[in-house]
């Protein structure tokens, strides 16, 4: 008798219920008590829709994020946040204050710092990273689980509660001065001991531990600590089911096997060829979870074909087994159904987190009960997906045919960037430290009006044509006011950097509610990449040659990267992301050809996602840097000697990728510096990069307004690390969420500064 179970659900809402609550709370419109209710409501909502699973998850629920909620429950709260002078404080908003700087209460404008925001695992999923420090000490605080238990079991259910295990919340943690973090694992562990009592006194008799850092390479030490906080918690009055995810365990697996838990959960789907050997190396008492439904995709199982595989396993095991998705389903879009304009093939391909469950029980009965209990079931799945198999939507012979005939002379320039660089110079006529800007201009109310009206068929394609090239005009006036050498349209005609793209190419799908939680109450929405790639027709050429016949100035032509592309975007299951990523470059790539044909001589090409796609182990990178650099490349490298490629990062983090920064060989790289006092361009220095760089110069994602000494200051500190020729000067990233108010002064400075130091030379 296989279980089935679930390790999270959304929290988000179907219709994003929790953002707008949020949102609404930190701006005072609602209070504690009507947030509180908006939890409770979902929380029921989302027991009732697993309620035919046999253990639901408790702990998944967060007003901003888990592993916040669990900084709180082991009272480990930043002090910064908890006094603020304010007799009526409540823990909520500490809570708040921690996640964002300030909470709803905090009327001065005395604003603390909020806890670090970092990438959970290789998902698009952002935690706030727990902090520590020699004299951190734990405390229990569990009354809001508890709570949450009782509300789920008043639903009838059987409930699993889902914390994050001890070991893996120390690793995600920081080290806010010079101790180390793992000296504290024996604080730590009692207040996990009496956790689990206080579940156990609540009823609870499974929870499940979270402990992601297993599909990680662990350093002896951390194997260490999980064997012994294990042991530790080997005699609690609850089952533990030992939970990974996201990977494989490896070398892991030998340090699993010998906890003394009662149950492992495996991502079945990134780790299938892991499963004989973790139920060979598992006492034989032990519960075996399957994750056999992909958590952090939107296709459809094939669910034949999981069967084929799993009933023999579950013959073996009997009802040691169980079975859930891969991983939480934070990670996914709420409900397919509300999906009311997605293309009926394609919509008939997918599965959000409702239909996954759906797949679950499924899969489910034909274990227990035989596949003709399900037979219908069964039958409509394999229609669908044959119908994703054959569609030609999906294969196109032409782009598959292209991606084969990929040489490395596609990625190649005809010579190297000295060359380059003199034609370049000749070519595009620049003065030394050349300003420019990375793209975007301020999104202003009136333009997102003139978009919606038009996507709504309010207005003509060509009133919108003539909307936006107003404010391509707009931006092109302020920029020659200005003084920047080159130029920019601004961007004005795109929603989002990603997308703008997607719904030019074929082989993309948009959906209208499928937001994934990115953190707090930001949600994305990622487009769904499902077949070939190929671009009809061109997609920005208009757009900047309108541009450039207003100017004299060099305009810059502006397209976002094929690996930024893929990694924003939900991809395709039955082929590798290299393919699609190629696919994507050469789309690209005719774009940039095209651009250059039209008389663009500097071209950027954003590649803000980059370090995004890293693998979780660090085995694994070169082989992702090495498709997804030679697909920069590809769609890069086309043009001619005298045409000028830039791309653009807004990261910082360049120390352990730059080889492969260098071997992107743009002739311009722009990265974001700003904060850290020109300090990351030690790397570049140290590397001897051969390129050129604009380090950005000031900080785009604060209202203020840097000014001219400051800029002057940062940039004598590039140049003492890159010959000052090598230099260009811009702000960090694109203007797009500031006002033109804000943008003016701050560029005003930059081009100033630019010319003090051009003086100076
Ligand atoms: N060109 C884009 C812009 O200026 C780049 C955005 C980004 O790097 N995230 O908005
Ligand atoms: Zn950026």
């Amino acid at each position: 008798m296989a279980i089935t179970h679930n390790l999270g659900f959304p929290r988000i809402g179907a219709q994003r219920e929790l953002k707008f609550a949020q949102e609404k709370y930190w701006r005072g419109e609602i209070d504690s008590t009507e947030l509180a209710t908006c939890g409770k409501q979902l929380r029921s909502k989302h027991w009732q829709q697993q309620s035919p699973l046999d253990f639901l998850p408790v702990g998944d629920f967060s007003f901003y994020d888990q592993v916040l909620d669990m900084s709180f429950a082991l009272g480990n709260i930043p002090s910064r946040a908890v006094n603020q002078n304010n007799a009526n404080n409540t823990e909520l908003d500490t809570y708040f204050r921690v996640a964002r700087g300030r909470s709803s209460k905090d009327t001065d404008n005395s604003c603390i710092h909020a806890g670090e925001m970092t990438k959970w695992f290789d998902t698009n999923y952002h935690y706030i990273v727990p902090e520590f420090t020699q004299d951190s000490t734990f405390s229990l605080h569990s009354e809001k689980l508890l709570l949450q238990i009782s509300e789920a079991k008043s639903h009838g259910a059987n409930v699993k509660p889902v914390i994050i295990g001890p070991v893996t919340y120390l690793h995600l943690g920081k080290e806010k001065d010079t101790s180390n973090k793992l000296a504290l694992l024996d604080r730590l562990l009692p207040v996990y001991q009496q956790l689990l009592a206080e579940l156990a006194n609540a009823g609870v008799e499974w929870v499940q531990v979270d402990e992601p850092i297993l599909v990680t390479e662990l350093d002896q030490e951390w194997k260490q600590a999980l064997e012994h906080s294990y042991q530790f918690l080997k005699n609690s009055p609850v089952k533990l089911l030992l939970a990974t995810y996201f990977g494989p365990l490896q070398d892991n697996l030998a340090v699993i096997s010998q906890l003394p838990v009662s149950g492992v959960h495996l991502d079945a789907i990134n780790a299938k060829h892991e499963v004989a050997d973790l139920i060979k190396s598992l006492p034989a008492s032990s519960v075996v979870s399957l994750g056999v439904i992909n958590g952090r995709n939107i296709w459809k199982t094939d669910l034949s074909t999981t069967l084929n595989w799993l009933e023999p396993i579950a013959n073996e095991l009997q009802e040691r087994l169980w079975i859930a998705p891969s991983c939480s389903l934070l990670h996914v879009p709420v409900d397919l159904e509300s999906e009311e304009q997605l293309d009926p093939e394609i919509k008939s391909w997918l599965a959000f987190a409702h239909q996954k469950l759906d797949e679950l029980t499924t899969l489910q009965t034909a274990l227990n009960e035989g596949r003709n209990k399900v037979s219908s079931e069964l039958e409509a799945n394999q229609t669908a997906i044959n119908s994703r198999h054959q569609s030609t939507r999906v294969n196109n012979p032409v782009v598959q045919q292209a991606v084969a005939n990929i040489t490395p002379s596609l990625g190649q320039r005809q010579s190297n960037f000295n060359t380059r660089s003199k034609l370049q110079k000749e070519h595009i006529k620049l003065p030394l430290y050349p300003t420019t800007s990375i793209g975007s201009f301020p999104q202003t109310a009136q333009i997102r009006a003139a978009r919606l009206r038009y996507k709504k068929d309010q207005i003509s394609e060509s009133d919108y044509t003539l909307l936006m090239q107003q404010e391509i005009q707009y931006a092109v006036d302020q920029q020659e006011a200005l003084g920047l050498d080159v130029l920019v349209h601004g961007e004005a005609e795109r929603n989002d950097m990603v997308e703008y793209f997607g719904e030019q190419l074929q082989g993309y799908a948009f959906s209208q509610f499928g937001w994934v939680q990115s953190y707090g109450s930001r949600c994305v929405k990622p487009p769904i990449l499902f077949g070939d790639i190929s671009r009809p027709k061109a997609m920005t050429v208009k757009w900047t040659q309108y541009a450039q016949s207003l100017t004299e100035k060099p305009m810059k032509g502006m397209l976002t990267g094929p690996v930024t592309i893929l990694n924003w975007s939900f991809v395709r299951d039955d082929q590798p992301r290299s393919l699609s990523c190629y696919q994507l470059a050469l789309a690209i790539r005719e774009e940039v050809q095209d651009l250059e044909k039209a008389g663009v001589n500097i071209i950027q090409i954003d590649e803000a996602a980059l370090r995004e796609g890293l693998p979780l182990r660090q085995s694994q990178w070169q082989e992702y840097l090495q498709w997804a650099i030679e697909s920069f490349r590809i769609s890069a490298n086309g043009v001619e000697d005298n045409t000028q490629i830039h791309t653009h990062m807004c990261y910082s983090e360049f120390n352990d990728i730059i080889s492969a920064i260098a071997d992107m060989d743009a002739d311009v790289i722009t990265i974001e510096t700003s904060r850290s006092d020109m300090e990351l361009l030690d790397v570049f220095d140290h590397f001897n990069y051969p390129n050129d760089i604009g380090p950005g110069v000031y900080d785009i994602h604060t209202p203020n307004t840097p000014t001219q000494a400051h800029i002057v200051e940062l940039i004598e500190k590039a140049a003492q690390r890159i010959p000052a020729e090598r230099l260009w000067i811009n702000p960090d990233c694109g203007l797009k969420t500031r006002q033109w108010e804000e943008v003016i002064p701050a560029l005003q400075n930059m081009v100033s500064a630019a010319q003090t130091l051009r003086q100076q030379k």
